[in-house]
């Protein structure tokens, strides 16, 4: 890879992680790895160095999913807890905000949780309904929530709700710091078919009392702290396909390389090696991607990195699919074995698909923003 493309320091940055990923592997010890990854620096790597980060920025936290994904230990949380809900506080916080958070989500002794989607909202979330009202000082909320990852780990939850605009009664989105135990705070975990350390729940907010300085930012501006928040958790689910499709893609050239069945090994014939290195290509292709939005994003153009950051994950999400499904078929029988643990990967893809905004919603996104055609949502 070029300097061009990315400097000797983030170069060196990937190969530190790489080695990092390599020492805990496929079976990965979550917390072990998350206490470790942030002694290093690498969770707060993004966060400012006043208040304890590395004073980088997506580029370099998305550096660090992906190499430890290709190692077979994907972080979930990362996507989360530094990019969207550090991010946000570091932009938007109160200065007691950032110094209750972000030294913690840094040096990894903290961990927040971002709950944004609702059961009747789904992809629409404009149609959020967990509504905050105020109640003297502080505020009270009541909504419901799902497939919010992590809340059982994490701290706190910054969940997405709304304030009613006095004037004219229309709801606006707004953000909330919630502690994990605060009463009236349910959480129930749903039952997914995920082979992951990082768990769903469905989250109950049942008259949440919480003080004025839980809201993150200006009431009034709650939008555009929001999407400063979700085109790093794109950018981020980008990294965590990448690394996740890289690792498969390598167990698959290994097998290739090694497996013979007929007069060479199968990774000779070309039915075998094309969709290899079609998949290699296009996992490639996703980075570049990837790092366009997030050098917008790093320099500060959110209206750009949005576009690009959609297109990331978009490709992303293809190629780490297209690469798994690959893979598995590679190793024939052995790819539905436990003992090489690819199978379970075919529904890990999926959920870059699916998250945090679907396939579907970019192209609806790219039809509209990007070619000017009517809005079909
Ligand atoms: C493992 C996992 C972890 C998650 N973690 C979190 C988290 O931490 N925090 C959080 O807030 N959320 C989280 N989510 C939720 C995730 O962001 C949502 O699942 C996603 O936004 C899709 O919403 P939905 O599931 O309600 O699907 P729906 O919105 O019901 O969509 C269902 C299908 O319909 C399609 N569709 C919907 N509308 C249109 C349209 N207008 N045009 C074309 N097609 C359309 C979609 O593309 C999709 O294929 C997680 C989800 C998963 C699977």
């Amino acid at each position: 890879m070029s300097g061009v493309i990315e400097s000797q320091e983030n170069k060196d940055l990937r190969a530190a992680v790489a080695a990092l990923g390599a020492r805990h592997g496929r079976g990965f010890d979550r917390a072990a790895l998350w206490s470790e990854a942030a002694k290093l620096g690498y969770l707060g790597v993004n966060l400012p160095e006043a208040y304890g980060g590395g004073g980088g920025g997506m580029a370099e936290l998305s550096i660090v999913l992906e190499e430890l994904g290709s190692a077979g230990c994907p972080l979930l949380m990362m996507v989360v807890s530094p990019a969207i809900c550090g991010t946000v506080i570091a932009r938007f916080g109160t200065e007691e905000q950032k110094r209750a958070w972000l030294p913690g989500l840094a040096d990894g002794t903290l961990t927040m949780a971002f709950g944004i989607t609702e059961p009747d909202a789904g992809s629409n979330s404009h149609r959020i309904t967990t509504t905050a009202r105020r109640d003297g000082d502080g505020w009270i909320l009541n909504g419901r929530k799902v497939f919010i990852s992590g809340v059982d780990i994490a701290d706190a939850t910054l969940i997405v709700g709304r304030t009613e605009d006095a004037r004219t009664g229309s709801l606006k989105p707004c953000l909330f710091i919630v502690p994990r135990d605060t009463p009236g705070f349910q959480r129930s975990r749903i039952d997914m078919e995920l082979h992951a350390a990082e768990k769903q729940f469905e989250l109950v907010l049942d008259d949440v009392r919480l003080p004025a300085e839980s809201l993150v930012g200006d009431e009034d501006a709650g939008l555009l702290q929001l999407f400063a928040g979700l085109n790093p958790e794109r950018i981020m689910t980008a990294a965590f396909a990448i690394g996740m499709g890289r690792y498969a893609l390598a167990k698959a050239v290994d097998y290739a390389t090694t497996r013979q069945v007929w007069k060479l090994p199968i990774g000779g014939h070309q039915a075998i090696a094309h969709p290899l290195a079609q998949a290699h290509i296009e996992l490639e292709l996703a980075r570049l991607m990837m790092q366009k939005a997030a050098a917008l994003y790093d320099a500060g153009d959110d209206i750009g990195a949005g576009e690009a950051a959609n297109m990331a994950k978009y490709a992303a999400a293809e190629a780490c699919v297209k690469a798994v499904d690959q893979a598995v078929h590679t190793l024939g029988g052995n790819g539905l074995t436990r003992e090489y643990g690819l199978a379970s990967l075919i529904t890990a893809a999926r959920v870059a698909r699916i998250a945090p905004v679907s396939r579907e919603m970019i192209l609806n996104y790219v039809s509209h923003q990007s070619l000017g055609l009517p809005k079909s949502y």
